[in-house]
């Protein structure tokens, strides 16, 4: 719901410049609603102080990152291939789940069973209506956890006004120079790295949390023992 609500806003703030101005990257599409995610996440973990609920939404979190990121690159992966593969000739629906399942193998390595998986290639619209879709939401879980990174370090003065300017510019103005005004360079490959280090941040404290409820619980089943 936050999501879409993120894209609801963007489309009522670009309406300022009409019908031509209102048409956007995907990628920018998308780095409103997942920012939107991000804010309600940050505000639901704050709020949280029971560590296994904690540890739920950490791990929730973590999960969707990781089919924003590494998921969708595979997707990305299939894609290309299929859309190479094209250029010489009609390509069987056999052949693109052998692809499909080829590169899902790939991204879920061994330990994952992926009986099956061939078929979900087709239940995946982006594939069929808007090419190399998939890829925008990497793109954007990366601008959003390095913009994200800008917002709490309270570098950047009026950072909410300046982000309400980025999407209602959206559609006129380049992404790069958009950034920019929040000390971003979209262009260095360290912004990117940089967009993983919140991926990077989340899972150490999971696994903090991990530690300890594996501690108490330790403790809890001890006490139950010597009773
Ligand atoms: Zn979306």
């Amino acid at each position: 719901m936050t999501h879409e609500l993120g894209h609801a806003v963007h489309e009522y703030v670009s309406k300022k410049y009409g019908e031509l101005g209102r048409e956007k990257s995907c990628a920018q599409a998308e780095t409103a609603s997942i920012f939107a995610e991000q804010l309600v996440f940050a505000a639901l973990l704050k709020a949280e102080t029971d560590s296994k609920h904690r540890f739920i939404l950490l791990a929730k979190h973590i999960e969707e990152m990781i089919a924003k990121t590494y998921r969708q690159i595979a997707f990305y992966r299939f894609e290309d291939m299929a859309h190479i593969e094209r250029t010489n000739g009609e390509v069987s629906a056999q052949r693109l789940q052998e692809m499909f399942k080829s590169v899902m193998d790939n991204y879920l390595g061994p330990s994952v069973d992926t009986t099956g998986v061939e078929f979900i290639c087709a239940g995946i619209h982006h594939f069929f209506e808007y090419d190399y879709y998939v890829y925008s939401y990497c793109f954007s879980c990366c601008v959003v956890n390095s913009l994200y990174e800008v917002y709490k370090s309270g570098t950047v003065a009026n950072f909410a006004e300046k982000c309400m300017d980025m999407l209602t510019d959206s559609g006129v103005e380049n992404y790069c120079s958009a950034l920019a005004k929040f000390g971003i360079d979209a262009t260095s490959p360290t912004f990117w790295q940089d967009g993983m280090r919140l991926f990077e941040q989340e899972l150490s404290e999971l696994e903090t949390l991990e530690a300890d409820i594996m501690k108490r619980t330790y403790i809890n089943l001890e006490k139950k023992a010597t009773h």
